[in-house]
């Protein structure tokens, strides 16, 4: 048997197409307004990136798959797409952004957007031309549809390169973990706020969860989905591609995924005819998987859950703690434990199976 091995590149890049103007060109300003948030973001993850390291950043594999990731994204979701829905857009500038709200008109939001993906420009600039050695010469390129460009967001790539140099204690690893959280407070990174131009909090473009683990002490990194907003204002054209290219960079655990999670639906629809609640028919099943041959198993000694934007602690999902035993570094009550236990449902996650960030610190682990 080959060793499984994580795809970090996905061989031929997809550009976003918005295609024609929609019959209501309004339509299209949730779009835009995750673009400028997403801008804004990607522009905090370089900046602090350059702030964390101040001298020349190494031209190592990550730090350079970070930068070409910031570029794809900048091509494929955010400047791409806004150049294209500039052009259509144009007649309609004099308008209002909102229907009856005479304060913003399309033009002046437009140019609020454009002004967002210049700040990502300047961020990559200074990035390029101030923290790297020679700009690590013609090995970065400009992505083209069909390019091969990396499977991971900048975000996540970010803090790949960001954790490396760091490295896993051979003690204490469990405390270890705990002190990621809020990663300030714990001194060893500090967290770029992220807020859009209204002052609220920025998770698009960023995975929607990440797990750190210690794998023969290294510390490995994996995570969700990209988020790119709620069911009004997603961005569903960037949300398929990204979810395409997890899909293919998690490609050789997808298997294995899917017959864990149906062995522990199996063992859930078992447990059904058994007197007690949800919580403890559930745990039943946890039981019961952690001996059955679909179990997804490996070296990982400790391992902890965070939410991306502020990196606090989360408790791993029902499916996870099943498919994988996973179970938190950070201390949680039981009543959390027990709320966390009945949260997922098999209905919203149909036959999504390797969605969580553990599975992809799973296949690191086997990778190893
Ligand atoms: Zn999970």
């Amino acid at each position: 048997m080959t060793t499984p091995r994580v795809n970090f590149y996905v061989p031929s890049a997809e550009l976003v197409d918005l295609g024609p103007l929609p019959q209501d060109f309004r339509k299209w300003n949730r779009i835009l307004q995750v673009i400028a948030d997403v801008s804004l973001s990607i522009a905090d993850d370089i900046y602090m990136a350059a702030d964390t390291h101040r001298r020349d950043i190494a031209d190592s594999e990550e730090s350079q798959q970070f930068l070409q990731s910031c570029l794809f994204y900048r091509e494929a979701f955010l400047d791409g797409p806004l150049t294209h829905a500039e052009l259509l857009l144009r007649p309609h500038l004099a308008e209002f952004k909102v229907i009856g709200v005479k304060t913003t008109t399309m033009g002046e939001f437009m140019t609020t957007v454009r002004d967002t993906v210049k700040r990502l420009d300047r961020a990559i600039r200074l990035f390029r031309e101030g923290y790297t050695k020679n700009a690590w010469g013609l090995k970065v390129q400009i992505p083209t549809r069909g390019m091969r460009v990396p499977s991971a967001s900048p975000n996540q790539l970010l803090f790949e390169f960001l954790l490396k140099p760091i490295g896993a204690p051979t003690q204490r690893q469990k405390e270890f973990l705990q002190q990621l959280r809020g990663m300030g407070r714990g001194g060893i990174m500090s967290i770029a706020p992220r807020r859009t131009f209204t002052g609220q909090k920025v998770e698009q473009g960023l995975p929607s969860m990440y797990e750190v683990a210690v794998i023969n002490n290294r510390l490995v990194l994996g995570a969700a989905d990209v988020y790119w907003g709620k069911a009004k204002s997603l961005y569903r054209e960037a949300k398929d591609t990204t979810r395409r290219m997890r899909d293919y960079r998690l490609a050789n655990i997808q298997e294995q995924a899917l017959r864990a999670f149906r062995h522990l639906r199996a063992k859930e629809q078992q447990a059904q005819s058994q007197p007690g609640s949800e919580v403890v028919r559930r745990r039943v099943a946890i039981r019961q998987m952690s001996v059955d041959n679909a179990h997804i198993s490996g070296n990982v000694r400790v391992r902890q859950a965070f939410t991306p934007a502020e990196w606090e602690a989360a408790l791993p999902c029902y499916f996870c703690q099943g498919m994988m035993g996973c179970e938190a570094a950070v201390e949680f009550s039981n009543e959390d434990k027990d709320v966390e236990l009945t949260k997922v449902k098999w209905e919203i996650r149909g036959e999504y199976a390797h969605s969580c960030a553990e599975l992809e610190v799973q296949l690191k682990a086997q990778a190893l």
